[in-house]
């Protein structure tokens, strides 16, 4: 049966008239009853694709999912559409009654707790009654690249084997290529068993910009943006001091949020927030699960967000009603040698999938071309070239090659034994000689004045960029030593093309000319 054969069924369960996007490529597969990955963002309408063959095929559906609140939001939802659904977790206390509703054939659809799922209780409980079709949510868990790795899911593997007549549905909202093949390859789903949908979240406008001084940056971008908003901040003490000063800057209400805040707190910034038209909240990615307000107007982050997949999430949640939104990042060379730092006390198994994550980030903050096309395509997305609807498309920036510059950059590092800060460097380079510099004998070296005065302006951007590109590393006591891409660059094997940066304003024109 296909999934147009179900458009009826579609209409009387959930009122629907049309399937979106590409569910029904995935439901006609599931009906197929062929193994499939559906890769697709949040409030694409997953659930769907396993709910409605719950309905339709004979048999239960079992979902596995990990996250109980989210399950029961679910199973809220199914039973409100007349579907005869039920959990078995560690909160559900009713789980013989469950069990025996599954036997009896009178269950549609029964959510289970991935730690429940791998017992051998469960599979017994299969074996009395085969089910319909496997769903995996939130399939990403199962890949060590994945960004929330969980081992349970990894012995998930036998019990699907154990019925290799039952399809298997896994989906996720967030999987990079490495990530998705890795998803196929845990779970036995075929290679062309894969359906990747619908990523572009057109009317978001995306901006990236170097951080000069957050606060000044913010006020800004803000004034420009009367709407409600929401500010991301990487620490709790910079949400408040954050909130402090915009709300100051800007006359408007500016609320802090993260779990550090009493409960109370937590649900009145929440409630407050949904019901205003201009509120601001600067928050911790603690803020935003299950947040519905759809006229948020724009989405700011203070710092580089953790990983591309939390970028896109945290910056969906603005403009989800389709009208224009904006999405801005400010990053500096620090959030990136944070980061790398952070890789280092992770265990060792998860290093590699982390630093690729971490250097595809960099990728999209550095890109002097357009931002969206830099996006999708990470999500496996092949969109045009230009979206003329980001910072780099509106306003592109002219390019330099900065290849010879960063060669000389980078020796001077070396030659000036790799400790000191990029301020030192640039004196050394352009030929600045201070008390400190003779001091050291460093305007003794050849590095010394040989880049000429007009390039000096590159030396600071290129600084960040080569950190998020691994060719330098920041010391604890902030100074600047190589990393380990800088050997190709050196040599010339990697170009290094930066965008030219903006003409600096001097602080009366910044005000106005006044
Ligand atoms: P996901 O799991 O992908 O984040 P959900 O399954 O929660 O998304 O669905 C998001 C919303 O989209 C829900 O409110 C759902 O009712 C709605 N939805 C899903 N499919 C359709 C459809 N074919 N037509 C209209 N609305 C839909
Ligand atoms: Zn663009």
């Amino acid at each position: 049966m296909s999934a147009d054969a179900l458009l009826p069924l579609l209409k009387s369960t959930f009122g629907f008239d049309h399937f979106r996007g590409r569910q029904s490529d995935v439901v006609d597969r599931v009906m197929a009853r062929e193994r499939t990955l559906a890769v697709m963002p949040t409030g694409a309408g997953k659930s769907l694709t396993y709910q409605l063959p719950a309905v339709a095929l004979d048999g239960c559906v079992v979902v596995v999912s990990p996250l109980i609140a989210l399950m029961h939001d679910q199973l809220r939802g199914a039973r409100a559409a007349g579907i005869r659904a039920a959990s078995l977790t560690s909160v559900d206390a009713d789980g013989a009654e469950t069990r025996q509703r599954y036997r009896d054939g009178e269950l549609d659809l029964l959510y289970v707790a991935p730690e429940r799922a791998t017992g051998e209780g469960f599979r017994a409980l299969l074996e009395a009654k085969t089910p319909a079709l496997f769903a995996i949510d939130e399939a990403h868990c199962v890949s060590e690249w994945g960004h929330d790795f969980r081992p349970d899911y990894r012995l998930l593997r036998p019990l699907l084997d154990a019925f290799p007549v039952v399809p298997r549905l896994a989906l996720t909202a967030t999987a990079d290529k490495h990530t998705r093949e890795d998803i196929l390859f845990q779970l036995g789903i075929p290679d062309d068993g894969l359906i990747l949908a619908g990523f572009d979240r057109p009317n978001i406008r995306y901006a990236i910009r170097p951080r000069v001084t957050a606060a000044r940056q913010l006020v800004e971008f803000i004034a420009a943006n009367p709407g409600p908003g929401i500010v991301y901040c990487p620490t709790r003490s910079g949400t408040e001091r954050l909130a402090e000063q915009l709300a100051k800057a800007t006359g408007r209400r500016v609320a802090a949020y993260h779990a550090g805040l009493d409960a109370e707190v937590r649900s009145r910034v929440q409630h407050d927030f949904v019901a205003s038209e201009d509120g601001i909240v600067t928050a911790t990615v603690a803020f935003g699960m299950g947040i519905d307000k759809p006229d948020v107007r724009f989405v700011a982050h203070a710092a580089l967000p953790k990983s591309i997949e939390s970028y896109y999430q945290e910056t969906g949640r603005a403009g989800r009603d389709g009208d224009p939104a904006e999405a801005m990042m400010l990053w500096g060379a620090d959030d990136f040698a944070k980061a790398r730092m952070r890789l280092s006390e992770l265990p060792e198994a998860r290093v590699p999938g982390e630093r690729v994550r971490l250097n595809a980030l960099a990728a999209l903050v550095e890109t002097v071309e357009c931002r969206r096309a830099q996006l999708l395509r990470h999500f496996g997305e092949s969109p045009p070239g230009r979206c003329g609807n980001c910072d780099n498309c509106l306003d592109p920036a002219a390019q330099v090659d900065a290849t010879v510059l960063a060669q000389k950059l980078l020796s001077a590092v070396y030659r000036t034994g790799q400790s000191y800060g990029a301020g030192h460097i640039e004196a050394v380079l352009t030929g600045r000689s201070d008390e400190r510099i003779v001091g050291r004998g460093h305007d003794k070296l050849s590095v010394f004045g040989i880049v000429a005065g007009d390039e000096a302006r590159l030396i600071k951007p290129l600084v960040r960029t080569l950190v998020a590109r691994e060719a330098l590393e920041t010391t604890e006591h902030g100074g600047l030593m190589l990393g380990p891409s800088a050997r190709a660059m050196m040599k010339g094997e990697a170009p290094v093309l930066i965008a030219e940066p903006p003409v600096k304003r001097t602080k009366r024109e910044a005000r106005g000319g006044a």
